[in-house]
């Protein structure tokens, strides 16, 4: 009986969000609480905690957590990452993400992280990779190429932005892997003239950018809600792929 009364709370609208995929988001959260009942126990998970990786929530329960590719909500459609509910990284990394969770919180008690994606084996990488039916060059602006390794695979990036208390996300002008102008970070001064982005969409990006930047971690031009810890080539030099 508790089982339909959580979905039921959960459709109610308790974790609706205010973007443009309310819909989605709500049915993805229905369906991780259902995969969490029913997966006791999870190999990936057993692998990344015998790897040393931590759960960012054991640090920090501030931190909110949705796997997007944990479902269907995103741009493959798949469910790449199966029972893995739950958002790992390098133990540095997620003590990073508390210290900007810990800002947020100082500017706003309302407001949170959200976690859509964290350490990212290549094997699932290149699952992804061999997923996609396209020329390489066009390939690479989707997924990175897992003969290279990405900064996700050794638990040291991030992909992430805020919502409120009750989950509402705020509105950043785009979608997680949105593959358009509308998600780099270099040239918002130009999307903004061009309305592809108002005010307030840059006003939030600002925000998650100014608490992340100092917790240490740096982004890139092209997608506003990636962060690193540190560079690929100092990644590989402290730690091994997760493979
Ligand atoms: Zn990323």
């Amino acid at each position: 009986m508790i089982k339909p009364f959580i979905i039921l709370l959960i459709c109610l609208g308790l974790f609706s969000c205010r973007d443009l995929s309310k819909k989605t988001v709500n049915e993805h959260v229905t369906m991780e609480i259902v995969k969490q009942t029913q997966d006791s126990t999870c190999s990936l998970e057993d692998t990344l905690i015998n790897r040393g990786l931590v759960n960012v929530q054991s640090i920090d329960p501030r931190i909110k957590v949705n796997l997007r590719y944990s479902s269907i909500n995103n741009f493959l459609r798949t469910d790449m990452y199966g029972c893995l509910n739950k958002a790992y990284f390098q133990n540095e990394t997620a003590h990073k993400l508390a210290q900007a969770q810990e800002y947020l919180t100082v500017i706003d008690s309302n407001l949170s992280l959200l976690i859509w994606n964290g350490v990212r084996p290549r094997s699932i990488q290149r699952q992804m990779w061999n997923s996609l039916d396209m020329p390489f060059k066009e390939k690479v602006r989707y997924v990175s190429n897992p003969k290279n390794g990405s900064i996700h695979n050794y638990g040291c990036a991030v992909d992430l932005t805020i919502c409120e208390q009750d989950g509402k996300l705020l509105d950043m002008g785009s979608d997680f892997d949105y593959f358009g102008p509308a998600a780099n970070t270099n040239r918002e001064y130009m999307l903004m003239t061009d309305s592809i982005l108002n005010f307030i969409q840059f006003d939030n990006r600002k925000l998650l950018r100014t608490v992340m930047i100092r917790a240490g971690f740096s982004t890139i031009s092209s997608e506003w809600w990636h962060f690193n810890w540190m560079s690929r080539y100092e990644a590989s030099r402290k730690y091994a792929i997760i493979e």
